[in-house]
């Protein structure tokens, strides 16, 4: 029956196999420097991730969910948001999308996603005189976007956040607020995660923030150093969320390899499109004229869970990014900060069909194989 296949859905032994060298001359560069925190490896890395996304302003920090809480926080102190103002995200995202914004005491307002790209369905934003700001998800790694509508938004006031942790590098079809295409750069603020898995991975926990607002980049940078401008002075009742100097530099040195890592993904993910034919599969969307950064590879099938055992049974280990939406999960039972203005229709059907398959460390062969066992499932069986 089957070619027996191993494919695992990522190894990060794999995936950071070819830079060891490198990023062990890095570690101990730090390691000898004697400079751990707030010191040169952060700088630069704060420096190349304005010049990636062309933004102005960019505070290295602890982790995608701290970049970002600390962006909302930071508009509440700088007086745009205040509490119970409502955020519109898409259910279908990683949690902390969610979370950031119920931490801060703000709204989330779970909006219904668009089948094709995976993002918010534009044409049913559940916009409230209460919306005060939307988070848009690059998920999977492509570009959430449209200019129309985020530009009839933002002149009423409403503030545009880009969740950037799945789509570092990637281009919107559409120029931005600042004439960028870059995603991290086309609205007011956004936030990076380099969580091992991302696109770009560190060696634990890591994030950025990137924006254009000198004033928000200020309070960002000052909250997450204890709310201090001057040492053992305490304006704001800040946080701890610094990156550190050790993270700022391995990341330093997968940073380069970016293009690389876009292009590659780019590949599989068009090699999986020409030899999935199974018709009962529905592929991801090519967005025309965007540049996706394939974070995930993700197909539907209306009898996911079959399909996914009859992977794993040919030996090939898949996710499901995410098989609750976030309005349905239990941290959100009976809790007030979540704001539900309708069903969510779109967004319950793909968390029961999606399925992530293999693309970070895949093999050409290892795609062809998985290829062909996608091909021979049918739902008859
Ligand atoms: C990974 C991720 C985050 C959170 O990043 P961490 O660095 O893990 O805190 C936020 N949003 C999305 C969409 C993510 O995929």
């Amino acid at each position: 029956m089957n070619t027996k296949v191993k494919a695992d859905f990522q190894n990060l032994e794999v995936t950071n196999r070819e830079l060891l060298p490198e990023l062990e001359a890095a570690a101990a560069r730090v390691l000898r420097s004697g400079r751990y925190i707030n010191g040169p490896e952060v700088a630069t890395l704060e420096n190349e991730l304005c010049a990636l996304c062309g933004a102005r302003f960019c505070v290295a920090v602890s982790t995608g969910l701290d970049a970002l809480r600390l962006i909302f926080r930071g508009y509440m102190e700088l007086g745009l948001l205040k509490k119970g103002d409502e955020v519109i995200i898409p259910a279908n995202t990683f949690i902390a999308s969610f979370l950031a914004v119920t931490d801060c005491g703000l709204t989330a307002v779970p909006a219904d996603v668009d089948p094709l790209t995976f993002g918010l369905d534009f044409s049913r934003l559940p916009l409230s005189e209460k919306t005060r700001a939307v988070l848009a998800v690059h998920l999977y790694g492509s570009p959430c976007w449209n200019r129309e509508v985020f530009s009839d938004l933002h002149s009423k006031g409403i503030l545009i956040i880009e969740d950037n942790a799945q789509a570092i590098g990637a281009l919107s079809a559409d120029e931005g607020f600042h004439g960028s295409r870059s995603t991290g750069n086309l609205a007011d603020a956004s936030a990076i995660s380099f969580y091992p898995t991302k696109n770009v991975g560190a060696f634990g926990d890591a994030g950025a923030v990137l924006t254009n607002d000198s004033e928000l980049a200020t309070i960002v940078r000052q909250l997450a150093n204890y709310g201090s401008k001057e040492k053992y002075l305490h304006t704001l009742c800040g946080l701890n969320c610094r990156m550190d100097e050790m993270q700022a530099a391995l990341i330093g040195v997968k940073l380069p390899m970016l293009p690389k890592i876009i292009q590659e993904r780019n590949r599989r993910a068009r090699l999986y499109n020409g030899l999935i034919t199974n018709p009962e599969v529905a592929k991801p969307a090519q967005i025309p004229g965007a540049l996706q950064v394939w974070h995930q590879y993700v197909v539907r099938h209306p009898r996911r869970d079959a399909l996914r055992r009859h992977l794993a049974e040919g030996g090939v280990t898949t996710e499901i990014h995410y098989p609750v939406a976030c309005h349905r999960q239990e941290c959100y039972a009976g809790n007030p900060g979540l704001k539900l203005y309708g069903p969510l229709p779109m967004a319950e059907r793909l968390a029961e069909e999606i399925l992530s398959l293999p693309i970070a460390d895949a093999t050409d062969g290892e795609i062809r194989r998985i290829s062909r066992l996608i091909n021979e499932f049918h739902t008859t069986q």
